[in-house]
């Protein structure tokens, strides 16, 4: 299955998008997990700039890193994409490179949580390099400032603090949530409530790829 996680920042997307990507065995591709890693380079550092203040980085740089990604062949069988597209350009830029390759998005997952929730969870988020993202009240790590997973220290995004969190709710108004309405038109849309524990919520999104898989 070829299917989107879309949601606003601090939706749970990361998080829903790693237990799914176990569960069909496909890879998780997440662009924001992309441009971190690439810190150091000139590319990350560029984009950088942009994420610290809580910005989108320009549509062209993240259409070719997404290009380039969908050629590897892991995805050939399906993919889970989180936090891409998250403009009209960028998803006009994707549906062209997988026709390209004779495919399609076959569901997209729009998970809802309110404002006041969001930024609840995301300044009290803490991630490692690896993917891992932990909630310090929620969902903390064994050990306080250790990755369950791989050992490596957590830490607070520059872009958690809260002056970079209210602008991204901003952009992801402005340029991500017509998202919504151009994947609902496209009959591919399913919507999920955000709130509640991880697993149910889980389940819900697995119902839903599964329903649109037997379609
Ligand atoms: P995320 O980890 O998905 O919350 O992304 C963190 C930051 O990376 C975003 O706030 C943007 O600055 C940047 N980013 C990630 N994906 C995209 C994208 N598809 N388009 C533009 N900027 C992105």
């Amino acid at each position: 299955m070829n299917v989107i996680l879309l949601g606003p920042p601090g939706s749970g997307k990361g998080t829903q998008a790693q237990l799914l990507s176990k569960r069909l065995e496909s890879p998780h591709i997440s662009t924001g997990d992309i441009l971190r890693r690439a810190v150091g380079t000139e590319l990350g550092d560029h984009a950088a700039e942009y994420m610290n203040r809580g910005e989108l980085v320009p549509d062209a740089i993240l259409i070719e890193m997404i290009r380039d990604r969908l050629s590897q062949p892991d995805t050939a069988c399906g993919f889970i994409l989180d936090g891409y597209p998250r403009t009209i350009p960028q998803a006009d830029a994707l549906a062209s490179i997988l026709s390209g390759l004779d495919r399609e998005i076959e569901i997209v997952i729009n998970i809802e949580v309110p404002d006041t929730d969001l930024i609840t969870r995301l300044s009290a988020r803490r991630v490692c390099t690896c993917g891992a993202t932990y909630h310090l009240t929620f969902n903390p790590p064994q050990e306080e400032g250790v990755c369950d997973r791989c050992g490596g220290a957590l830490y607070h995004r520059d872009d958690d603090q809260e002056e970079s969190i209210r602008n991204r709710l901003l952009v992801y108004k402005k340029q991500t949530q017509p998202l919504i309405d151009y994947y609902a038109n496209l009959g591919v849309l399913a919507t999920i409530d955000g709130r509640g524990g991880i697993e149910q919520i889980a389940e819900g999104i697995y119902e839903a790829v599964a329903a649109a898989s037997a379609r």
